[in-house]
């Protein structure tokens, strides 16, 4: 059953119906009537009359009636809504021009040639970036196709990406490298992505961290030429520079960003040394039986043991652990890789800096002399990198979680994203997400 409403108020364009922005919201127009069933509603709305005249000559034009035009707009509920907008359409009267017919148009309702209300594609963004929606989802819920949806939101992104003011006020900057496909490089172009994320913090000292942007590639030039598109003034302000134990963001924060202080991102080096762990099981998995761990076996199903922070393991995880390593000798090369790890964290988690550093040194000391080949090299690589490794316990902990949220956040959207095989929309849709855009 269906029902219909008139809206008996009298409006005109100075002192527009407030009873129907309460009811329906959609400015600029007037609300005639609202139809609804259990699956759809129905809003007919129209402009009141006015005085027009042609934008071209500036003649005044009679009317030539109305057209219905459909849009979808915002559903409510789980109800669909259509907006029939009774569209006003003129004639220029004068001989000489050439406008011919013309059509109202109310940008605040729907932009010029869309199908979907202003206030629909707000919406669908609003989704897109705090609820972890899907194109296709929304898509549905609006009644559209996919292509439609993303048309009209598209250009709205793209307005935003390109508004450099979002770049302004960063002072700690991180870097770091994306895989966005596993296809062919030929067909789909290179599979990594070099990503700038914001690490400045607030007046509090909080970090809201912000993807700024993802650009193709990874490699020197690629974070290089990003920075110099950014301008003189952008790479004066940044005093922090974050990155991964990677030499060719490295090189391009020496050649861009002479005055910041480079830091290697905690969570990458953490990273490390849980990767080095993982190697240490496998190899010694392998030489002790032979093949890859199965199930019943000491070193199999305490992976994620050996990931976790020791302090977040209960008795009985601890317990587990205990019976692996002392199951085989062998397993003792685990036990160490693993307490190398839990140092590296625990440098990170000290509670003062000074003790953070003092642990980093430490490490800095002994892992190159591990007779555990992987921790070995770990321990060169952070030679390596000795200054930017030390540089997070100068700078107040300077990239904090940042670059982890960014990621996860990344990790999140891409899963949901899954059909996303065009850069530059993948690009949006993650700025969006992770917050790279003033929205
Ligand atoms: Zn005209």
């Amino acid at each position: 059953m269906s029902h219909a409403t008139g809206c008996t108020d009298a409006p005109t364009t100075a002192d527009p119906c407030s009873r129907c922005d309460v009811l329906v919201g959609l400015d600029g127009v007037h609300v005639e009537t609202v139809e609804r069933d259990a699956a759809l509603m129905t809003v007919t709305v129209s402009t009141t009359w006015q005085l027009m005249g042609c934008p071209d000559c500036g003649v005044v034009a009679p009317s030539r009636g109305r057209r219905a035009r459909v849009l979808h707009d915002v559903p409510h509920g789980d109800v669909r809504v259509q907006v029939v907008w009774r569209q006003r359409v003129w004639r220029c009267p004068e001989q000489v021009c050439a406008r011919g017919t013309f059509a109202e148009q109310v940008p605040t309702l729907v932009a010029a040639r869309g199908s979907l209300t202003v206030r629909a594609v707000a919406w669908a963004i609003g989704q897109l970036r705090r609820e972890h929606a899907t194109i296709a989802g929304l898509a549905r819920q609006l009644g559209v196709g996919w292509w439609t949806l993303w048309r009209a939101v598209k250009p709205q992104l793209e307005h935003l990406a390109s508004e450099e003011s979002r770049f302004e006020g960063v002072t700690s900057l991180g870097v770091d490298e994306h895989i966005w496909h596993h296809r062919d490089p030929r067909t789909r172009g290179p599979k990594e992505l070099t990503g700038m994320v914001d690490l400045t913090r607030d007046q509090h000292g909080r970090t809201h961290a912000r993807l700024l942007d993802l650009v193709p590639g990874r490699s020197k030039k690629a974070y290089a030429d990003w920075l110099t598109e950014r301008g003189a003034d952008f790479r004066a302000g940044i005093e922090v520079a974050a990155l991964d134990p990677f030499g060719g963001y490295k090189a391009a924060i020496d050649a861009e960003l002479a005055d910041a202080t480079a830091v290697l991102d905690a969570f990458h080096v953490v990273k490390l040394g849980t990767q080095v762990v993982d190697e240490v099981r496998r190899r010694i998995q392998q030489d002790t039986r032979g093949h890859r761990g199965r199930k019943g076996e000491p070193l199999f199903g305490i992976q994620t043991i050996l990931r976790a922070g020791a302090e977040n393991l209960t008795d009985r995880q601890l317990a587990r652990l205990a019976t692996a390593i002392e199951a085989d000798e062998a397993h003792e090369a685990v036990y160490v890789a693993w307490r190398c790890a839990q140092d590296l964290r625990a440098a990170y988690r000290a509670k003062s800096t000074l003790e953070g550093r003092a642990r980093a040194e430490k490490i800095l000391e002994s892992f190159h002399t591990c007779p555990i080949p992987e921790v070995a090299r770990l321990g060169r690589t952070l030679r390596r990198w000795r200054e930017a490794f030390l540089a997070y316990f100068s700078t107040e902990r300077a990239n904090n979680g940042g670059t982890e949220a960014i990621n996860g956040i990344i990790e999140l959207h891409r899963r949901l994203a899954r059909g996303y095989r065009n850069r530059d929309n993948y690009r949006l849709r993650m700025l969006l997400a992770a917050g790279g855009l003033k929205t």
